[in-house]
C-alpha cells in the first residue's frame, strides 16, 4: 500500500477502494505534469452521437475531469439520426488532426451504426480508450500501447491499495473485450502474476469459483449477483457492474452483505467508475507523448 494513504473501512472492517480519491489523486498528478512541463496543450476529443441519458453524463464528466488535469477537450455531439458517412468523416477528421492527441468515441453507437468500422478509423496512438483491434493485440502481445481504462482503473485500485496478486487466485466475471478479457490479461501478465479465471454466462459453478478467489472482479452487469456465499473471507471485490433498477444504480455486488466478509472492496458509485475516467486521462497523456507533443 502507497504510504501516506488514509485507509477508511466498511463496518465489517473491509478495506474500502475509494476510486473517488484516487481519481482525484491522479488527476491533481497530471495537472502538476503538465503544469510543470509549462503546460503544452493535451487534447482529449470526444464524439457522442445520439441522445443516450447515461452517455451525456459519462462524457460531460470525462470533459470536467480533463479539464480539472490542466487538459483542452473538445467535444463533437451528433445527432442520432447522423448517418454512417458522417460519424466516419468526424473521426477521420479528428485522427488527421494534430492538435488532438486523444479520441474517445463513445459508446453504444445508436442502432444502425457499425461502431467497429468508426473505431477503426482510430490510430493506435489515439486510441485512448484502448478499444481498437490494434490496440486490443497489443495487449495481447505484450507491447507498448493504450490498454482499455475500466480494467486498467481496476488494476490501479489494486496497486494502490497494496493488494497483493502474485500467485493469487482471481477470477474475472464476465468476457466483453471492454472489460472482462482485457480484465484476464492483465491480472494474468508478467508483473502481476495472478493465476486467473474467466467466468461467464455459462459457468455453472460460480460460487464455487468465485469461493476459491483471492480477488473477484465483477463484470457481468447483473445486480448484486455476487453475494456473500461467493466470497472467501478476505478476498478483494471490484464491481464494474452498473444496472439501473428501481431502487436506483447498483452493481453487481451485493455491497452491504459481502463487506462483511471481503477484505477489500469497492463501494459502487465511488469505485470503477471514477478510475475508468481517471485512466482514461493517463492515456490521453500518454498519447501526447507517444505522438511527441509533451515531454517524455
Ligand atoms: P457485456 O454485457 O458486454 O458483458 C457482460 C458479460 O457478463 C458477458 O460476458 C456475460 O457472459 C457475463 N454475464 C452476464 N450475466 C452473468 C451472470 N449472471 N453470471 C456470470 N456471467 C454473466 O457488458 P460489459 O460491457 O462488459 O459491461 C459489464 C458491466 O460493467 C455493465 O454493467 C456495464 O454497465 C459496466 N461497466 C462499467 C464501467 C465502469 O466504469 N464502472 C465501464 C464499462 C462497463
Amino acid at each position: 500500500m502507497k504510504s501516506g494513504l488514509q485507509v477508511e473501512r466498511t463496518p465489517g472492517g473491509a478495506i474500502l477502494m475509494d476510486g473517488n480519491r484516487l481519481r482525484d489523486e491522479i488527476v491533481a498528478e497530471l495537472r502538476a505534469t503538465i503544469e510543470g512541463a509549462g503546460s503544452p496543450p493535451v487534447c482529449l476529443a470526444t464524439v457522442l452521437v445520439g441522445d443516450d441519458k447515461p452517455s451525456h453524463i459519462y462524457v460531460r464528466n470525462k470533459h470536467k475531469k480533463a479539464t480539472e488535469a490542466g487538459m483542452v477537450s473538445r467535444g463533437v455531439e451528433l445527432p442520432a439520426s447522423a448517418s454512417q458517412a458522417e460519424v466516419e468523416d468526424v473521426v477521420g477528421a479528428l485522427a488527421a488532426d494534430p492538435s488532438v492527441h486523444g479520441i474517445l468515441c463513445q459508446l453504444p453507437l445508436p442502432d444502425g451504426l457499425d461502431a467497429e468500422v468508426v473505431l477503426s478509423l482510430i490510430p493506435p496512438e489515439k486510441d485512448v480508450d484502448g478499444l481498437t483491434e490494434r490496440s486490443m493485440g497489443r495487449l495481447v502481445r505484450g507491447q507498448p500501447g493504450h490498454v482499455g481504462c475500466t480494467p486498467m482503473g481496476a488494476m490501479r485500485l489494486l496497486e494502490r491499495y497494496g493488494i497483493p496478486t502474485a500467485g493469487r487466485r482471481a477470477v474475472v466475471i464476465g468476457r466483453s473485450t471492454l472489460v472482462g478479457l482485457p480484465m484476464v490479461l492483465l491480472l494474468g501478465r508478467k508483473g502481476v502474476d495472478a493465476t486467473v479465471t474467466l467466468a461467464h454466462s455459462r459457468t455453472s459453478d460460480l460460487i464455487e469459483v468465485c469461493r476459491d478467489a483471492d480477488i473477484i472482479v465483477a463484470a457481468a452487469g447483473s445486480a448484486r449477483m455476487v453475494t456473500a456465499a461467493h466470497v472467501k473471507r478476505g478476498a478483494t471485490v471490484i464491481d464494474v457492474g452498473i444496472s439501473r433498477t428501481e431502487a436506483g444504480i447498483v452493481g453487481d455486488v451485493d455491497f452491504d452483505a459481502v463487506q462483511a466478509v471481503a477484505g477489500a472492496i469497492t463501494p459502487m458509485p465511488g469505485g470503477t467508475g471514477p478510475m475508468t475516467i481517471a485512466c482514461l486521462l493517463e492515456n490521453t497523456l500518454e498519447a501526447a507523448r507517444m505522438q511527441g507533443a509533451f515531454p517524455a
